[in-house]
């Protein structure tokens, strides 16, 4: 990001943006879309209103996502001469304002936390005979906290379910008696979870007046970043800062919301207008970020969004100039499609892109073990999501003890030489090693060094006492300098960052949709959302990519995302038929429609499959085979002929859409109760058995 000129926090902006940094005290809401500076208005707003002397530093409070991200908003705060905003994030604030009230508030020893909810939910689980492996307690420590970032208690429970219809890790009397169970067993331990940090901060301003009276005294003025994941016990927390006050400014981009698993819910953001009528609402369409090219397939991605959310659909104008079409690749199997990664990152560095500006991100955490893996294999550095752990490398915490033990013999000099003077008995040579492990390591203590230079670029004058007091203050909040590397991370964790080059792997159907999404549209949705805030990280060159088999040689029984459908050019080589036009057809109207191009469905195959005879077909080959094994002996016993069983075509559509559950195989026309019924558990089983 390039630094603004000091004395112009208004400057660099266009006018839509400058309306909201520049809006009197009072709510501001900026609805829009990925990277057309929703994060850069908020912290220009919070720097003109410090400025025009409409509050002091102390007294913003602004909450953003993750540690990182509240790290770089106060890195950016200072880059604009503005220090001491508090940034963090719900939780970071929750805790400090915690400790701080508690001896008025509860009084006597501070609660510990509770690291994590398995050893209780186990126990409690134990209790009421529900499943204790680990599978059963973690579904049932995230349920607990989506019922308790919903403000659902233990007795609410089985009612809030049964009206929002939700699926449960078990029948809802017995998950409501783990959540209390639990609840009672870490209270009597005198321990707090990371919601209670919330629940009870919440609780203090909302019932001790003169702790209300001190913290409304001490912040006046608010701002979030990410409001489309807001909870709604964040949203009480929110409102209990608030009091009866309306200095707020939120920003946020519905079509980002990628944790409504975990309880959040982008109400708040799209209401906000008509909770406060007041308000200043800008809406931002100019993409900053990214090139046509990138915006276009984002728009298309994000454009085929069914459901409530997509209504706020927003149509992003590119604003930079053209760069490269996304690029699509399919790999017989993952490792494959790792080793293809990293060689490809390889030349990107070779040519120059440095490797802080690229990024491969993935589904789930679990995948990134191959891509850490291949880019070592390639030796080129990478930092693992995002860098969050950066401070608890243990190069990193030897460094850091020996910066505050051995500043003898460097009194006087310029910090950034001393800092390398004491690094390098730890490690730091002038030049990298060789070896990927040994390279990684150096790379995070040439990070501290980055750290001294970016310090003495705002306050020349620091020296190494003030150095390690910046670096306690950065590990306390988790922030990490940037390492020279790749960053490997979630989708999940990507959320408001920017690289030039991102790749989006594993994009097959099953982890991107992830299986447990099927059937369940607005989760499938929720997957969609992942894809575009993923697609929309990249400045100018997405690479797009997926794999057929998970081993080598293994069966090629993975077929791409249904989301690349309409963004992967029909000549691509993996588009199987590449002379069907997939946009004829209007769409509209009540007629069943083709899923794939949207023209009415004509026959009754075609009704089955949910697309037309002659679209993209997706078959599992495999699975057909397995599939018309296991008809034709159920046909013999039940000496009926194979059509009673099933059709072809309705074969045909199980192998396509490979269903993980009842409720996704009934969405199969030709599958009725009945069939459900007798068949439904052989047919999952045929479906799951070619899986892993
Ligand atoms: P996201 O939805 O992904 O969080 P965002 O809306 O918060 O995105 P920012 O991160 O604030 O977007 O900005 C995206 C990029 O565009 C940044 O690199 C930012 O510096 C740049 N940018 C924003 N506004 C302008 C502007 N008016 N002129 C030039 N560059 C801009
Ligand atoms: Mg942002």
């Amino acid at each position: 990001m390039s630094a603004p000129s000091l004395d112009a926090p208004d400057a660099g902006l266009d006018d839509e943006q400058r309306a909201a940094v520049t809006a009197a005290r009072g709510p501001v809401c900026v609805l829009a879309g990925a990277g057309t500076g929703k994060t850069r208005t908020i912290t220009r707003r919070i720097a003109h209103l410090v400025r025009t002397g409409h509050v002091a530093p102390g007294q913003v409070l602004a909450v953003t996502f993750t540690a990182r991200a509240a790290g770089e908003m106060r890195t950016r705060l200072r880059t604009l001469g503005v220090a001491g905003v508090q940034a963090r994030t719900f939780h970071a604030a929750a805790l400090r304002q915690l400790r701080y009230f508690w001896p008025r508030v509860v009084g006597g020893d501070q609660w510990p936390l509770l690291e994590g909810k398995l050893r209780f939910v186990g126990q409690a689980a134990a209790r009421v005979k529900a499943g204790t492996d680990a599978a059963s307690l973690r579904d049932l420590a995230g349920e607990i906290e989506w019922a308790k970032a919903g403000l659902v208690t233990a007795d609410g429970y089985p009612a809030a379910v049964a009206r929002l219809r939700r699926d449960t890790p078990g029948p809802a009397e017995q998950v409501a008696a783990v959540y209390a169970g639990y609840e009672a067993l870490k209270n009597q331990a005198r321990m707090l979870d990371f919601d209670d940090l919330l629940l009870h901060t919440a609780a203090a301003l909302e019932e001790h007046g003169d702790v209300a009276g001190e913290f409304q005294d001490r912040y006046r003025c608010f701002v979030v970043d990410e409001y489309q994941d807001v909870t709604a016990l964040q949203q009480r927390v929110l409102d209990a800062w608030l009091g009866d006050r309306d200095d707020l400014t939120v920003v946020g981009d519905a079509n980002q919301t990628i944790y409504t698993f975990a309880g959040a819910t982008p109400r708040y953001l799209l209401d906000f207008p008509r909770r406060f009528p007041e308000a200043v609402v800008v809406r931002l369409q100019r993409d900053y970020r990214s090139t046509p090219q990138v915006v276009a397939a984002a728009n298309t991605l994000i454009g085929a969004a069914r459901g409530r959310v997509a209504g706020t659909r927003l149509r992003l104008i590119g604003q930079l100039p053209p760069g490269p079409e996304p690029d699509y690749t399919e790999h017989e199997d993952e490792p494959a499609e790792a080793a293809a990664v990293a060689t490809k990152i390889k030349r990107f560095v070779a040519d120059g892109v440095p490797a802080s500006e690229i990024a491969v991100l993935f589904r789930i955490n679990a995948q990134s073990e191959a891509y850490e893996q291949a880019l070592a294999d390639v030796g080129v550095p990478y930092q693992v999501r995002g860098g969050e752990r950066f401070f608890s490398r243990p190069e990193v915490r030897r460094a850091m003890t020996v910066l505050r033990t051995s500043a003898a013999g460097v009194e006087g000099a310029p910090l950034v030489d001393a800092v390398r003077v004491v690094l390098a008995p730890v490690g730091l040579t002038p030049d990298p090693p060789g070896g990927a492990a040994q390279r990684a390591q150096w790379e995070s203590l040439l990070a501290l060094v980055e750290l001294a230079e970016e310090l003495v670029a705002v306050e020349p004058g620091a020296d190494l006492r003030r150095f390690n007091a910046e670096l306690d203050v950065r590990a306390d909040a988790a922030h990490p300098p940037t390492v020279q590397g790749v960053t490997l991370a979630s989708l999940h964790a990507a959320k408001g960052l920017e690289w030039d080059a991102v790749f989006l792997v594993g994009l097959a159907d099953g982890t991107l949709p992830i299986q447990h999404a099927d059937g369940d549209e607005d989760a499938i949705e929720e997957e969609r959302r992942l894809l575009y805030v993923g697609l929309t990280r990249a400045r100018r060159r997405v690479m797009l990519s997926w794999a057929l088999s998970r081993q080598p040689g293994g069966a090629r029984r993975r077929r791409r995302s249904r989301f690349l459908h309409g963004l992967i050019p029909d000549q691509h080589p993996s588009s199987r038929v590449a002379e069907v036009d997939i946009r004829g057809g209007a769409r509209g109207g009540t007629k069943p429609r083709c899923r794939i191009c949207g023209s009415p469905l004509l026959g009754a195959d075609a009704m089955k499959l949910r697309r037309c005879g002659d679209c993209p077909s997706d078959v599992d080959v495999e699975l057909l085979d397995r599939l018309k094994v296991w008809r034709s002996v159920e046909a013999k016993e039940q000496q009926v002929p194979a059509y009673v069983v099933f059709t072809d075509s309705t074969l045909a559509a199980i192998a396509e859409y490979r269903p993980a559950d009842n409720a996704s195989l009934v969405g199969i026309p030709g599958i009725g109760a009945r069939k459900l019924e007798r068949y439904g558990p052989a047919v999952l089983a045929l479906v799951t058995d070619g899986d892993g």
